[in-house]
């Protein structure tokens, strides 16, 4: 069995580097909306295993407080006129890339990330909050419609700001996720009340620091740290909105809490995505692709692949190829660009990789490379595991794993190909490779998922924020991105104004010759090609 090589690291792992001394830490934790004797939580390093954070704990009164200050907030915020938002969410971006060195710093200490994958978040923010500063206007200016009746009828579609924006945000992107959805709800003009996973709320802090040094207003942007099982309640109670990131058990019973409530949810959840590598892909760009598309944050990805399906004709040479820079990643902590693969995040998810491929192993499933922990490394090191054998009877087959494993299946022919693909529950993301682009995209127009990248893992579709980006199915409901990701965050409000002649018939025209007017109107409407 041939393993990944192994940068060499103290048994301690690196320590933390000069920008995170104990007063950043302590100012970013203070930043949290708790009482001043909260009770606290500590969080440890991912690379080493020693404390890292002592936050305090929010309970159900200080998120209803914070909620009635961002109450008040939000209407001088609404006020702002758009372009003024949008200035800040320009200062924002302007800060958050001259500042990145913290922030990586920070996303490594906390999450376990490798510095080049917490690099793809920092141009993640750079992308969205520029995107919004820039087009917020456009999709939030009011639209004239088609009225009932041309000329009679003035139609206008007006846009309002849903209120104070609940956003729940997960640990694995801890930047990206935390930022980039409350970017587009305070574009439209709302309050956001954030609980970012008590884990890596640092970097969100860190964020929302840096938006209010941008000018945001006071209140505009809080934050909550907790269970869910202690302040999900609260939050779901006082919300007008609820966006959602992490896993489908919780985005279902989100779901069906903002049912109860009647509130718009949106809900980013977990995948099972899958790769095709057709028999006309250049296959050493494939592989290449298949190491970027199943490994990055130690495969702690949303959008990352965990399910490898590959033409018949070409899964030899394609395996040779993947298996060699598989077997070439170097993993280990460092807080530099060196490493091309990190460490978990936290026990659990050890605990659950170990298990999926145990699980696997145990029932005959076989290992190509990886396929052990690595606590030589750090306590929550796992090897890159590409799997071969898979059934349907192992867990990993079916169930999102979230670590760095893949499985391979082969395929005879593209129908093959997509309905192996399609057999899922999810429906996230998935990639295609072709030298064909033509044909790459009709095979992804066939996969069941929210985003397909052709020749591309995952960061195409990710990056083209101007496109929705969501998922199918068991992966969620609601998109971000695009004109979906910030009018979600709007209530749609018609005003229509009635000029010169109503729908009642003047008081001189009998009910039977007025519904022969109209009847002859609305001929003479379709005649004329109005839509
Ligand atoms: P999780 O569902 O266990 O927890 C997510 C968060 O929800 C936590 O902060 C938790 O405290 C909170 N929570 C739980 N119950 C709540 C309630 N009733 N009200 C409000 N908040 C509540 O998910 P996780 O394991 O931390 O995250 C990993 C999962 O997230 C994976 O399945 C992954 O695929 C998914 N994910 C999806 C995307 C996406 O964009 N689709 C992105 C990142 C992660």
């Amino acid at each position: 069995m041939a393993t990944a090589q192994a940068r060499p690291a103290t048994a301690r792992g690196p320590r933390l580097p000069a920008t995170l001394t104990p007063h950043v830490l302590q100012r970013l934790a203070g930043r949290v909306s708790a009482a001043p004797d909260a009770a606290r939580v500590t969080t440890s390093a991912p690379y080493t295993g020693v404390p890292l954070a002592d936050l305090p704990v929010s309970t159900p009164a200080d998120v209803e407080d914070a909620f009635a200050r961002a109450r008040t907030a939000q209407k001088t915020w609404a006020a702002t006129p758009v372009a003024e938002r949008g200035k800040i969410l320009l200062r924002y971006h302007d800060l958050v890339l001259a500042r990145q060195e913290e922030v990586l710093d920070l996303m490594q200490a906390e999450n376990g990330k490798t510095r080049r994958d917490a690099f793809l978040e920092v141009v993640d923010i750079g992308i969205v909050s520029r995107y919004y500063a820039r087009n917020a206007a456009k999709y939030l200016a009011p639209k004239r419609r088609r009225g009932a009746f041309p000329l009679l009828t003035h139609a206008t579609e007006v846009r309002h700001p849903k209120g104070v924006v609940a956003v729940v945000s997960p640990w694995n992107y801890p930047l990206s996720m935390a930022a980039s959805d409350t970017i587009a709800a305070l574009a439209a003009g709302n309050a956001v009340l954030q609980k970012p996973d008590t884990q890596t709320a640092l970097t969100a802090l860190w964020s929302m620091e840096l938006m209010y040094e941008a000018g945001l207003p006071e209140n505009v942007w809080q934050m909550v740290t907790g269970r869910g099982s202690s302040i999900g309640g609260a939050l779901m109670d006082n919300a007008d909105y609820m966006m959602f990131t992490g896993s489908t058990a919780t985005g279902r019973q989100i779901a069906s809490d903002a049912g109860r409530r009647l509130i718009g949810a949106s809900l980013e959840l977990g995948g099972k995505n899958p790769m095709i590598v057709l028999d006309d892909a250049d296959i050493e760009k494939a592989a290449a692709g298949a190491v970027a598309a199943c490994f990055p944050s130690a495969g702690q990805l949303c959008v990352s692949v965990e399910r490898l399906y590959v033409a018949d004709s070409v899964r030899d040479r394609f395996l040779d190829a993947f298996l060699a820079r598989t077997r070439k990643l170097a993993i280990g902590a460092a807080y530099d660009y060196g490493v091309d693969v990190g460490s978990l995040t936290t026990p659990a998810q050890l605990k659950t990789v170990t298990e999926h491929v145990d699980d696997a192993v145990a029932k005959g499933a076989t290992v190509l490379a990886g396929g052990r922990a690595r606590p030589d490394l750090g306590p929550l090191f796992y090897e890159p595991t590409v799997l071969t054998d898979v059934t349907p009877d192992m867990t990993l087959h079916s169930h999102e794993t979230f670590g760095p494993v893949v499985s391979v299946y082969t395929f005879q022919d593209v129908d093959d190909a997509v309905e192996q693909a399609n057999a899922t529950a999810y429906g996230l993301n998935a990639s295609v490779w072709s030298r064909d682009g033509r044909r790459g995209r009709a095979v992804a127009a066939r996969v069941h998922a929210g985003t397909v990248n052709v020749n591309e893992a995952f960061a195409a579709a990710w990056g083209s924020v101007d496109a929705p980006m969501g998922g199918m199915g068991d992966s969620g409901l609601g998109r971000r991105h695009g004109a979906e990701g910030i009018l979600k965050y709007t209530e749609p409000q018609t005003i229509a104004h009635q000029r010169v002649q109503g729908f009642t018939p003047p008081s001189r025209i009998s009910p039977e010759t007025w519904a022969a007017l109209l009847t002859g109107a609305l001929k003479a409407l379709k005649a004329l090609g109005v839509r």
